[in-house]
Parts: C-alpha cells; structure tokens; sequence
C-alpha cells in the first residue's frame, strides 16, 4: 500500500488528546495512516459544538483515548493509491461518518442508522490535530466559504436532513423555537424550499441579533427568559396565528418548550423535535390531538449524503452562515474555548490551525 503526495510531510503532529474523560492534553504523535481509500487533510479549521462537551465527560460513545473534532475542514496533503478525483492543495471539508454497508439498516437504505456506525472525533480520531484522514467518499470539494465557515457543512447537513425529513409542501407557514446555529440553517433552508412564513421565536440576545443580520426569518418573536411574561407572550403569538403553523420546529432542546409547540401545529401539521435533549427527559402530549388533529411527529438526527445538497447552499450562499462561529481558538486554548462553550459567551466556536 503506499500514497501519493508530498514527501516532505512531518513525521509528527500536534493534536488535542483526551488519554479519558475530562482529561486532554497537547501531544505530538505520528501522522494518521492513510488508508488505500483515504485522503490525509491538513486541517485548517475543525468545528466545535455542544457534542464536544459531551465528549470531554465520556458521553455519547467517546472512545478514548481519542482526538476529537468531527467538523473538519482542510486542505488536501496526499491520498491512498485507491483514491480518484483529488489533488494535493484541495480545499475540502469531510463527513466524519464512516458506514458499513452491510448491517441490517444498511441493507435497506437506512445508512444512519447504521449498526457498526464509526464517527471520526468520537470513536476514531477526528479534526483537532494537524492532519486527520478520512474515507475518499466522505471528503467533500469547496470553492467560497472561508476555512471558520465551511466548519459549518457539517451542521448544515444535519439540517439538509432535515429538511428531507419534514418535506414542506410550498406555501408552508413554519414556527421555529430557538436560534441556534443549526435552527437558523435550518430556517433559511426551509424559506427556500416551501416555508413561506417564517417565524423565529428565541430570547432577545446575540442569538436573536445574528437570525436578524442573516435575514432568516419572516418575523422574530422575542420570548422574555421570565417564565410567566414568557407564557404570555406565547399566548399573544398563539392569538395572533389563530391556525397555528404548518411546520412547528423545535430546535432549543427544551422538553417544556416541545410540550407547549404542538399547541401551535395546525390541524395536519407537523412537529418536528430537532433539538438535543436529555436521556432523562420525558414530554407530555394529548394522544387526542395527536389523532384528531393529525399531526405528523417527526424526528430528525444528524444526516447520511447530504455534504453535496449543503455545499451547494452555502457554498453559493444561498444559505447565509456569516457571523454564526464568532470565536476562534487555538489548540493550546482548548480550555478557554471549553469556558466560553460552558458559559455560553460564544454562539459557535473553531478552532483554527495555522
Ligand atoms: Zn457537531
Ligand atoms: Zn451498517
């Protein structure tokens, strides 16, 4: 087996390594192998989200001992000898998905659910190091967008999955509670697909600013952090679209907010659960409605083979992402970028390499 690419690559790289859980630090180690089918990246930016912090507590299958990132973005340095259609120098961006194809779910087309799932970042090493390989068919070609903001595809494919999942018929009036990274990608892909009046409802703040300045939204509806104003507030919202939504989205990851959105879900509507929640956490919904008022529940998690449909949205920025990552760190910052995700000071964080 041998690669192709240039001969003066360093023996050694720095990385951000957890040896356990809560426990990492900068190591210099041998570059990953490249594999017949795998395209070695000189990482330029890796993308941090809320999975991080679960996988700096040992949560959703971390592996240790492990390099995490899992939304890497870079520059091709060399590839197996099986590998076509690449060149050193490549700008690109990699699915941190690896699948089996011969699991049951994979047997019928089902590939995100995938028995033998492999996820680069969480169970093999991932994008917080110089250089990170990934299979061929899951490294992706990009012209536009900045190294920070390509960080973004990753997410975006998860709300391209989306929405496949929630198929808008045109015309659709949609409600989105919440305006993170993913919701306002999210919302902009729905504008463009069907959703014809867009309503975000979030606290005022950053979040609220930045779905403004990316004109996601139809109208924004500021929600107080006050529990009662709040209530009251939803009432005034809920009075006002007397119908209620074709499209409900919930995309803050609260179980009480899931719990009161289907009151806003039109007879025949749909609701769509898109936040991350807690195992522990348990909703309450009237199965009557649910059946009288044919309402579709729809869930949807991460994404399969959407890199391309993402690429060609934000790419010709058809989708706007300006401004989503507003703060970058260095690897040796790992700990102050962990800060800022804890204390919720950053929207959405990078880290970038030199
Ligand atoms: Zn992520
Ligand atoms: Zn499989």
């Amino acid at each position: 087996m041998g690669s192709t690419g240039p001969s003066n690559l360093p023996a050694l790289m720095r990385a951000l390594e957890y040896s356990e859980a809560r426990k990492f630090s900068i190591v210099k180690k041998p570059l990953p192998k490249i594999r017949e089918q795998d395209v070695l990246i000189k990482v330029k930016a890796s993308g941090v989200c809320g999975t991080d912090l679960h996988i700096h507590d040992g949560e959703f299958g971390a592996q240790f001992p492990l390099v995490p990132g899992h939304e890497t973005v870079g520059e091709v340095a060399a590839f197996g000898q099986g590998v076509q259609g690449f060149e050193v120098g490549d700008r690109v961006v990699a699915d941190n998905s690896e699948l089996c194809g011969h699991c049951f779910y994979c047997r019928r087309g089902k590939e995100l659910f995938c028995d033998n799932f492999i996820a680069h970042g969480v169970m093999v090493d991932g994008g917080f190091a110089e250089y990170a390989t990934y299979p061929a068919c899951r490294v992706f070609k990009f012209k536009n967008l900045s190294d920070v903001d390509a960080t973004l595809l990753e997410p975006a494919s998860c709300a391209a999955h989306g929405l496949d999942k929630i198929a808008p018929q045109m015309g659709s009036s949609v409600l989105l509670f919440g305006a993170g990274p993913t919701g306002l990608i999210l919302a902009q892909l729905l504008r463009q697909n069907g959703g014809c009046h867009m309503v975000i409802a979030a606290p005022a703040g950053v979040k609220m600013d930045l779905a403004k300045s990316l004109d996601a939204a139809d109208e924004y509806i500021e929600l107080p952090r006050e529990a009662q104003a709040s209530a009251a507030r939803m009432k005034e919202l809920q009075a006002d679209h007397p119908y209620g939504f074709d499209i409900v989205v919930e995309a803050t990851g609260n179980a009480k907010i899931l719990e009161n959105a289907i009151n806003f879900v039109t007879k025949g509507g749909k609701l769509v659960v898109y936040g991350v929640y807690g195992d522990e956490d348990l909703v309450s919904l009237s199965p009557n409605k649910i059946f009288k008022d044919e309402i579709n529940v729809i869930g949807s998690f991460s994404q399969v083979y959407k890199f391309p449909a993402a690429i060609a949205y934000l790419d010709e920025k058809r989708v706007k992402v300006d401004g989503i990552v507003n703060k970058v760190f260095k690897l040796e910052e790992w700990q102050a970028c962990l800060d800022a995700l804890n204390n919720k000071s950053v929207i959405k964080a990078a880290i970038v390499f030199d």
